[in-house]
């Protein structure tokens, strides 16, 4: 433990975001990083508590706490303290293949669950997870580490998002060939088109699939697996195979009005605006835009956000979004004890970014979208809402119901359907005859990730429903070590 007594001497200091009215000029990332001195002083806020929650990644009433790949958090915090940020570096990638990644965007369970955080703000874990790989990669300590040997095994799969990615990486390690396939131009899956810019670089991205490109990962891009290529033709291809499609089918909204031109689901508005940037720098105009336009999105979660802080880059007129559950408390309910994920109100980047330019929080509670209306060209002018309460049904599940005399009319040129994604959206599912759990995702249990055709395994998203990147990696690493079990008999893949 570095500083026995740094939690009571040291105020939590997490990576700041630049100013919001600047940043919204720029696609560039809104994270500033922390300073070195301030970093290790962080690192000193570690209790080294005993039993450390932050780093268990265990599932337990209907949640998970800490970190999903169990990062050795307690370790790299001393070892960040005492300036020893090579030996922090090797700790990290122990677990995480990808620490850049989650460092960025990543909502820091382990923080939910860190025991300084009962009685006082926690760690800044995810802070210093960045600053450890950001270091690692300017130091030059992040190279290929291509395998001695290679097994004459060959390993298909079928995505590259962090699922298919952290698979890829670890059956490499294990030495067999893998090809990953991407119908995508490019390779990263929602890292890439899901997760805008200036939440987290596309060159941070590139940085790291160039890494696995040299230790001898092949990449197709532009390939549907059950398009292009059958499903059983790559089963055929390769000794086993991994799916790792991601859950990308979005929830749509079958109203009134939903055919009027200038409504969108929320991935078509996303994917089309970062690949235009990354393309021409937005000059192709080959994307959606919000300028000037008065922009509702629809949903509350992390999607609608990231919506948000795009259509304030667009330059947007209004914008408001529409979340149907209530607003979280400002402290945690006794519902939602320590060490659970806190669910309470916070401004996210993107609303930070509205309330800064059109005074408040974009957001809308407890209201509900009743009808579109367009104009006589069929464009969308407007979106017809009433407020609602959440009261216990007859079968016992809470359920929404309208308030009346609070219908409402608003003004709209562009809606954003942001209301979560219902499961895989996959032939290839079909063409391998896998069979689907009950939410339409690949069958396959956690851990073990098997499916019911032999030789072919299934994780993240495609398993799991739409999740977070560290549950990917998470279910990455775990595929590539069944996989390579059933390879090769047993296996030393962690
Ligand atoms: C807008 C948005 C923002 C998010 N923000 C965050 C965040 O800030 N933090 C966080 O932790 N999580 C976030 N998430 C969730 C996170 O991105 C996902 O949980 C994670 O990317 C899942 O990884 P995956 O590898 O399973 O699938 P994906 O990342 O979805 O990748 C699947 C890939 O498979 C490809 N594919 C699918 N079918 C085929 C096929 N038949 N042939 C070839 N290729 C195929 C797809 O094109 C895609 O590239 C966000 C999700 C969205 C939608
Ligand atoms: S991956 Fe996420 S949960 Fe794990 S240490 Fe990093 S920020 Fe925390």
């Amino acid at each position: 433990m570095g500083k026995p007594t740094g939690f009571m001497e040291i105020d939590r200091k997490a990576t700041p975001y630049r100013n919001p009215v600047e940043r919204i000029q720029s696609w560039d990332e809104i994270s500033v990083p922390l300073s070195e001195s301030d970093l290790r002083e962080q690192g000193a806020r570690c209790m080294d508590c005993g039993i450390p929650f932050c780093q268990s990644g265990i599932s337990a009433q209907g949640g998970a706490r800490g970190c999903p790949v169990y990062n050795l958090i307690p370790e790299w915090n001393d070892l960040v303290y005492h300036g020893k940020w090579k030996e922090a570096l090797d700790r990290l990638h122990k677990t995480n293949n990808f620490p850049e990644f989650t460092g960025r965007v990543c909502p820091a369970p382990c923080e939910g669950s860190c025991v300084l955080g009962i009685i006082e703000p926690p760690v800044a874990i995810k802070s210093i997870e960045q600053a450890i790989i950001d270091r690692g990669f300017e130091e030059g300590w992040v190279v290929p580490e291509p395998p001695e040997k290679r097994t004459g095994k060959t390993v298909g799969i079928v995505g590259s998002g962090p699922a298919g990615l952290a698979a890829a990486a670890q059956l490499n390690k294990a030495g067999h060939s893998v090809t990953v396939y991407e119908r995508a131009d490019r390779i990263g899956g929602l890292l890439t088109y899901g997760i805008p810019n200036m939440k987290l670089d596309k060159s941070v991205v590139q940085r790291r699939v160039d890494i696995l490109k040299a230790e001898g990962i092949a990449f197709i891009t532009n390939t549907e697996i059950g398009k292009d290529i059958s499903g059983v033709e790559l089963k055929s291809k390769h000794d086993a195979v991994v799916l790792a499609g991601g859950a990308t089918m979005p929830r749509d909204l079958p109203i009134e009005g939903r055919d009027l031109k200038g409504i969108h689901f929320a991935m078509d508005f996303l994917h089309a605006d970062t690949k235009s940037l990354l393309d021409s720098g937005h000059e192709d105009n080959q994307y959606i835009s919000a300028k000037d336009k008065n922009v509702i999105v629809i949903g509350g979660g992390d999607t609608g956000t990231d919506c948000v802080s795009t259509s304030m880059r667009h330059q947007c007129k209004t914008l408001t979004q529409f979340e149907i559950l209530p607003k979280p408390p400002d402290e945690r309910a006794e519902s939602n004890p320590w060490p659970q994920w806190p669910n309470i109100y916070k401004l996210d980047y993107g609303q930070e970014e509205a309330r800064e330019k059109f005074g408040d929080d974009p957001r809308q509670y407890e209201i509900m979208t009743q009808k579109f209306v367009g104009d006589a060209d069929g464009n969308v002018k407007e979106l017809h809402t009433v407020q609602i309460t959440w009261d216990k049904g007859n079968n016992g599940r809470m359920a929404p119901k309208e308030i009346a005399g609070t219908e409402k009319v608003w003004k709209a040129d562009l809606i954003l359907l942001a209301m979560g994604f219902l499961g895989p959206e996959n032939p290839v599912l079909e063409q391998l005859s896998v069979e689907r759990d009950e939410r339409s995702n690949a069958k396959a249990e956690h851990e073990v990730y098997t499916t019911n055709v032999d030789g072919v395994f299934a994780a993240g998203d495609m398993r799991r429903g739409q999740s977070l990147i560290v549950w990917a990696i998470n279910e990455g690493r775990g595929v590539a070590r069944e996989c390579d079990r059933w390879l090769m008999g047993s296996t030393e893949l962690p």
